[in-house]
């Protein structure tokens, strides 16, 4: 039994959501995972009278398509579905039974439209939480359209496959035999990459707002309800709806939810903020702002918005080290996600960089899979919290390396090695190495402004205990700041004083 009783329980009650019949057609061998995979698929067959199973051969042995009676969808899975990936399947399944799926209507048009045969192929690994969001949205697009068709292939069921492909980040995404992407995606940026993205001509007509939020996090959603409470017109311009919590495993300190998961947490931010009137502009990069009479934000795509206050919550992003090899190696070896890439560097060596928290709760994730891990630290002691520094310390597969600085990341067509200084003798050393976490920590995602607003050293907006800024009617929120302490629940509030500051503005001026 591949199910724990809980998991069965559950899937119990989504199996009785099914629509109609469905087959499931089966490529097996007599491998360990074809047996596990066909236990799994015998299970479900037992649970639901719905499904249909019937033996074949696939394209990939072991693997299992999900199908209309009498029509193949184009959704095949090699591998077992399991782990993070256990999501995918039961909505894989409901949606081929005839569930439609949770996408706006404008969306599946966009989908349904496309006419040519786009084949994509996922390759992801089971503990890795930004992999079932694209998995999902090709599934969908599968779903709803005959020309697309969708494999999901396991990393760790297709070794061979995967090294002679030199894939060294999950999720990668190909499109017809060639690389389309990497990293996580929906089924709008999967669009935007396909060609379909909005134009400047679409945001032409708009009228003024009185508050336009530019970013998506947790500040900027908190400030975007608030504001649309008061009645006021609202809108928000996100590169990214969600922000940081897109890749946060696991969150405990959000008080009133005693565990949630960071995905989990920005797909109810959204949900939340569409509860209102907010004009929710998603995937659009904000690249300049100009206070005129009233505060212009022009976009990446040439469109101009216009509205009588602003709030910026923009956020942070991981800091790069910004030495040869970083961004030539970048998912060929050099990785800024532990729980997304680590299980592709099994029985290797790594090394990362940074001691702070972050950086040991990499290394400490990191030597449970890989087979020995070095860690980089600039200063002369780490600077995780000591509970975290005993336990790295109590590991026989780590090597902790103080006053070193990382020179340059070396290698061919992925990574072979690191040379870091000895501060204090002034010495160079190489150790060859397969894979570099970079975990130095965050920079405010502020350079766009210019030399317009006000910014502190470390480039966070300074704002007063309002959330203004040194330009009126322009406020900002969240980890782009000078607010202390970057966490959710302190953004939300900021995003909050914001919106109420800036309500306070349209009211006096
Ligand atoms: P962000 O979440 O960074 O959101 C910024 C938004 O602005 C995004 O939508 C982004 O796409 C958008 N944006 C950026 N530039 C532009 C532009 N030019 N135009 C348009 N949009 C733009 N906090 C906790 O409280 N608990 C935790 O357990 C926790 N764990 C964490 C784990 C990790 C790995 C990380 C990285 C952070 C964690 N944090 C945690 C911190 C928390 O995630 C942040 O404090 C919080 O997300 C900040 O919210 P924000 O809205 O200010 O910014």
């Amino acid at each position: 039994m591949l199910l724990d009783a809980t998991i069965k329980a559950q899937l119990a009650q989504y199996l009785e959501m099914m629509e109609s019949d469905i087959l499931l057609k089966v490529s097996a061998g007599s491998d360990k995972i074809s047996r596990e995979m066909l236990a799994l698929v015998d299970e479900l067959a037992t649970m639901s009278y719905n499904i249909k199973v019937e033996h074949t051969q696939l394209e990939r042995t072991p693997s299992f398509s999900v199908n209309r009676i009498g029509e193949d969808t184009g959704i095949n899975f090699a591998g077992i579905p399991l782990g993070h990936e256990f999501t995918s399947l039961v909505l894989a399944l409901l949606q081929v039974s005839g569930r439609a799926p949770k996408v706006d209507q404008k969306v599946i048009d966009q989908v349904k439209n496309i006419k040519d045969a786009y084949h994509f192929e996922s390759y992801i690994s089971l503990s890795c939480q930004n992999c079932p969001e694209v998995v999902q949205a090709l599934n969908v697009m599968s779903v709803l359209n005959p020309n697309i068709t969708h494999t999901m292939i396991d990393g760790a069921a297709y070794k061979e496959e995967v090294e002679s492909k030199n894939i060294l980040a999950v999720p990668t995404v190909f499109l017809n035999g060639e690389t389309f992407g990497s990293g996580r995606m929906t089924v709008e940026e999967i669009l935007a990459k396909l060609g379909s993205a909005p134009d400047a001509s679409e945001f032409a007509d708009k009228e003024p707002f009185d508050v336009l939020v530019i970013g998506g996090g947790p500040a900027g959603s908190s400030a975007a309800i608030y504001a649309a409470r008061k009645g006021i017109r609202t809108g928000i311009v996100a590169e990214r709806f969600g922000g940081q919590i897109l890749d946060t495993a696991s969150i405990e300190n959000f008080i009133s939810v005693k565990h949630t998961e960071g995905p989990k947490l920005a797909a109810s931010l959204e949900e939340h903020v569409k509860e209102y009137n907010v004009d929710v502009m998603n995937l659009q990069r904000a690249k300049r702002l100009e206070k005129k009479d009233l505060i212009e934000i022009e976009l990446e795509n040439g469109a101009i918005l216009k509205s009588k206050t602003v709030i910026l919550s923009t956020g942070a992003r991981w800091r790069n080290i910004d030495v040869p090899g970083e961004a030539e190696f970048r998912n060929k070896g050099v990785a800024y996600c532990p729980h997304c890439d680590g299980p592709l560097f099994t029985g290797k060596h790594v090394a990362v960089i940074g001691g702070g928290n972050s950086g040991v709760e990499a290394a400490i994730d990191l030597a449970g899979i890989v087979k020995h891990v070095t860690v980089l630290e600039y200063s002369s002691e780490l600077k995780a919290d000591s509970v975290l520094q005993d336990r790295l310390y109590s590991l026989p597969n780590v090597t902790v390396l103080k006053s070193v600085q990382t020179k340059e990341i070396t290698g061919t067509d992925n990574v072979k090695g690191i040379t870091y200084m000895e501060l204090d003798s002034e010495t160079e050393q190489h150790i060859e190495l397969s894979g570099v976490f970079i975990q130095i920590g965050l920079v405010p995602s502020t350079d766009w402004l210019g030399d317009t607003v006000e910014r502190n050293r470390a480039g966070e907006i300074v704002i007063d205990n309002r959330g203004a800024t040194n330009i009126p009617g322009v406020f900002a929120a969240g980890d782009c700041t000078t607010n202390p302490y970057k966490q959710i629940i302190i953004s939300m509030g900021s995003g909050a004083t914001a919106a109420l500051g800036a309500f306070d503005y349209l009211v006096r001026n």
